[in-house]
Formats: structure tokens, C-alpha cells, sequence
């Protein structure tokens, strides 16, 4: 199944991208990443993100407010809220990050691909007017020279691959009844 990913090793720790600033310290004292802590605005729980991620996405005027420390980031599509600390004493609203989340519902553009920075809208072209549907296929039609990074240029940190596999599925399902 691994091969189905877009990043060779999905999930797994960041290759150096650029510096990480954070890195020479070690861990966190504690690693927290499996304690529930809930979005302080809509409390839900979100999901673990490294400081490397964050650091990578907020924007630059804040990047040092994002400290050593770990995130999560808020899944809730109606919540503000991108990232919050573990400790809840740093929040990073959606604005204060350089791209859409695209899973807020106010998104856009919605990305599919962080990293060749493919659209909602691109998919969609693809499967529709290309044919295309498989993500990879899809990925080098746009970014012949696609290159993974979507430990830090993906919000989540994780792999974009479940989230393109939607957007592909999606625009199958409007396919068949046109648009
Ligand atoms: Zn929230």
C-alpha cells in the first residue's frame, strides 16, 4: 500500500527540507503526541503536528512565536483555529498561516497537493477533461518535476494523499452527472 503514497515514506520523520531551527534541542521534554488536547475555541481534538510543520506554515512575521513546542491542529471545518500548542498557550488562527487549510469551509483555494500546489479545481480538470485518474498521473501533469515535501508543506504534516484520492473520487462522482 505504501507505494500508493506520494511520499516514499509516509508519515515518517522530515527529511531537511530547510534548516529546522528547532532540531539541535532534541524533543519535546515529554512527548505528548498521543494525549487527547482539544481545540481551545471549538473542543475538538486535533491532530499532532510537529513545530517543524508549524514553523514551515505560519507566516514568516511569526515564526517565532511558534516556539520548540508541538501543535495540533484543528480539524473542525467551521473552527478558526489552525494550530494550537500543546500546553494551549499558542494559538495560530487560519489566517495567520500562508496557505488555506483546505478542509475549513471557507477555504480557496482548497489544495489538494501542497506541494506542486494542485487545486481542487486542477483535479478536477484533469479527471474531466483529461481523463486522468490516478493521483500520480494527475501529479506529473501538472509538476513533471513533483517533488514530496508534505512533512512541511502539507498543514498536517502527514502525507496528501488521502485528501487528493477525494478530490479525485468527487470529481468522478460529477462527472457522471455533468455538471
Ligand atoms: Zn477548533
Amino acid at each position: 500500500m505504501s507505494d500508493n503514497y506520494c511520499c516514499p515514506e509516509s508519515g515518517k520523520t522530515a527529511s531537511t527540507v530547510i534548516p529546522m531551527v528547532c532540531d539541535h534541542s532534541g524533543r519535546n521534554e515529554q512527548d505528548r503526541s498521543n494525549e487527547l488536547i482539544l481545540c481551545p475555541a471549538c473542543q475538538k481534538e486535533g491532530d499532532h503536528v510537529r513545530n517543524v510543520t508549524v514553523r514551515h506554515l505560519v507566516k514568516k512575521e511569526l515564526i517565532a512565536r511558534a516556539g520548540q513546542c508541538d501543535y495540533r491542529i484543528c480539524m473542525n471545518e467551521k473552527c478558526d483555529v489552525a494550530y494550537y500548542s500543546e500546553n494551549l498557550s499558542i494559538v495560530f488562527g487560519k489566517e495567520d498561516l500562508k496557505v488555506p487549510l483546505w478542509y475549513k469551509e471557507d477555504a480557496s483555494p482548497r489544495y489538494a497537493c501542497y506541494c506542486s500546489r494542485i487545486t481542487e479545481e486542477d483535479v478536477i480538470r484533469a479527471v474531466r477533461e483529461q481523463n486522468l485518474t490516478e493521483m500520480n498521473t494527475i501529479r506529473k501533469h501538472y509538476d513533471p518535476e513533483a517533488k514530496c515535501q508534505c512533512n512541511v508543506k502539507n498543514p498536517t504534516g502527514k502525507c496528501c494523499t488521502n485528501t487528493f484520492k477525494e478530490f479525485i473520487k468527487k470529481a468522478l462522482a460529477g462527472r457522471s452527472n455533468k455538471k
